[in-house]
């Protein structure tokens, strides 16, 4: 979807940001307070988007040290006696 990407940089990435009290408008309207990883501004998006964009950003940084330690593993595992 488009309209998860930041509007000031077009970075797809993003994490909640912390609430505050002018947050809640934007929380009954079903909207959460996100921060780009990027650019750093602040925006807000439709709570499902922002959670789903979360979770994924998350499980990026998982999987990247996964792998990165999957990769270790198989280096000595694989490394000639
Ligand atoms: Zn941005």
């Amino acid at each position: 979807m488009k309209t998860s990407n930041c509007r000031y940089c077009a970075s797809p990435g993003f994490r909640i940001s912390k609430l505050r009290p002018k947050d809640w408008p934007h929380l009954l309207l079903g909207n959460l307070p996100v921060r780009c990883r990027q650019c750093k501004q602040r925006d807000y998006r439709n709570a499902l988007i922002a959670l789903k964009l979360n979770r994924e950003s998350k499980n990026r940084e998982r999987d990247w040290r996964l792998r990165h330690a999957k990769d270790k593993h198989a280096g000595t595992r694989h490394s000639p006696a």
